[in-house]
């Protein structure tokens, strides 16, 4: 089973036009693209993301090692 991506109602896979609201449904080769890509972003997020936690680490085991006076 499939939904609409257009309507969101339920049909039948396999089908090339949505039988509520007539639209056109991406088919199995788009669907795996479309996976594909989601996965990639997916995968890049959490590159970002290590990348940042690791630059925030970086960052306060600078400040630990660099106590600068307090100004006033
Ligand atoms: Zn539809």
């Amino acid at each position: 089973m499939g939904f609409c991506i257009n309507c969101g109602q339920q049909h039948q896979d396999g089908i090339r036009f949505c039988r509520f609201c007539g639209n056109q449904q991406p088919g199995d080769q788009l669907l795996m693209r479309l996976r594909q890509e989601a996965e990639q972003i997916h995968y890049m997020r959490l590159q970002m993301q290590a990348a940042q936690q690791a630059a925030q680490q970086q960052y306060a085991a600078n400040n630990q090692y660099q106590q600068q006076p307090p100004r006033w």
